[in-house]
């Protein structure tokens, strides 16, 4: 069901989106929602031309989007719009577009509902996928934004951060989990009165470390590169954009919390994303705040984030990431970190750093990674240690993976 707002906005939409060949028809006639058809990524990229408005080839966005992401080009613009390349890996990748008027309309967005207003000026430290000259016309009287591409190296990040003592932080968690380290080593000397957690997951445990190294709380605003899909309300609770987006929810489970949403975008034209079902599992949750928007008790991370594996009778198990991250949370914290990927139908790879590494620890996670599939049914899983290598700067932080299932 369409609030009566939603249904204003996506009437406009059709309209804007008239030059997209793979919708001619449904938008000219007016078609409802629900008669234009569930687009996966395989199926999106496949008309990927006939669908976006501006003209794009996929290979030419492709290879733009592949350039910039290896330095090799100083941006991922074609004729002023930004290809992004969506997470996913090697065989399942994916690309994006957005005009320069979307990106500023993101960063209006999250400003508009995270950051709030004040009316001391303050300094804002944004941490970017890649370079826009775009978004250095958002400073405004109240704001000073200074961007930082997240592919710099760590020192020289921490050495402007330093100069410029910004009172809102805002990156990727990975990223600031790096500044947080840099902080209790006394080499990073900010201290924000906010932070703001964009584009990946924080997961509860990283969530908890910034609070306590910030002393603060950690604001969130979940985003990839096909919409801007959450973000955090008064009470700290997640809460679905549902300003921007419609969001029809397909459940995976018989409890009908976990779900994977299916997007339509209200506002932006230049590649229409219309009933586009993402990866994501979400979590339903409850909040008293009083917004009418879907509150999230959880973003598990992505369908290729979960373990799956046949038992003795044949009967495939699922395990969301999530089932195993508790287990760890509360069993296991002398981890440090760690790493937990399914590389086969029967095996599963695992690296840990711990504060104080030995085999004994390294044995007590077998141990408890082993009891946990036991319990689910499944006896005769591979578990092999491996060597815990740091993420590169940039990359994703995904700690539980299925490689299996990308190769599938
Ligand atoms: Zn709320």
């Amino acid at each position: 069901m369409l609030s009566w707002f939603q249904g204003i906005k996506f009437r406009s939409q059709q309209k804007k989106w008239k030059n997209s060949e793979f919708y001619a028809d449904l938008n000219h006639r007016a078609a409802k929602l629900n008669e234009y058809p569930v687009l996966y990524k395989a199926v999106f990229m496949k008309n990927f031309e006939a669908i976006n408005t501006a003209g794009i080839a996929l290979e030419e966005a492709f290879k733009v989007a592949l350039d910039a992401e290896n330095g090799m080009r100083i941006n991922s613009e074609i004729n002023g719009i930004t290809v992004g390349l969506s997470s996913g890996t090697s065989g399942n990748r994916g690309v994006f577009l957005a005009s320069e008027k979307e990106r500023a309309q993101w960063v209006g967005a999250v400003l508009d509902r995270v950051i709030g207003l004040k009316l001391k000026k303050r300094k804002v430290a944004f941490f970017l996928r890649a370079n826009s000259e775009l978004y250095e016309s958002v400073n405004s009287s109240l704001l000073q934004f200074d961007f930082y591409n997240i592919h710099d190296e760590l020192e020289v990040q921490v050495e402007r951060l330093n100069a410029l003592n910004p009172d809102i932080l805002v990156a990727q968690p990975s990223v600031l989990l790096r500044i947080a380290e840099g902080v209790n080593m006394g080499k990073c000397k900010i201290k924000p009165s906010k932070i703001i957690s964009v584009a990946e997951v924080l997961e509860p445990i990283d969530e908890r470390f910034l609070e306590r190294v910030f002393d603060l709380d950690i604001d969130q605003v979940y985003q990839c590169t096909e919409g801007f899909l959450a973000f955090t309300c008064n009470k700290g609770n997640l809460h679905l954009n549902e300003y921007s987006l419609i969001i029809e929810k397909r459940y995976i489970d018989l409890e009908k919390k976990r779900f994977h949403p299916i997007i339509t975008d209200l506002e932006r034209v230049s590649q229409p994303i219309i009933r586009y079902e993402l990866n994501d599992i979400l979590i339903e949750g409850e909040c008293t705040c009083g917004s009418v928007f879907t509150c999230l008790e959880q973003i598990e991370g992505r369908a290729d984030d979960t373990l799956c594996f046949e038992n003795q009778e044949g009967r495939k198990v699922y395990i969301y990431p999530d089932i195993f991250r508790r287990r760890i949370i509360k069993n296991c914290e002398w981890v440090h970190e760690y790493q937990l990927v399914q590389t086969g139908e029967r095996e599963l790879e695992y690296a840990i750093k711990a504060e104080n590494g030995s085999s004994l620890i390294s044995e007590q996670f077998k141990k408890e990674i082993a009891q946990l599939l036991e319990e689910r049914g499944l006896v005769d899983i591979e578990l092999e240690e491996v060597k815990y290598l740091d993420p590169k700067p940039g990359d994703k932080l995904r700690r539980i993976r299925n490689t299996n299932y990308e190769k599938a």
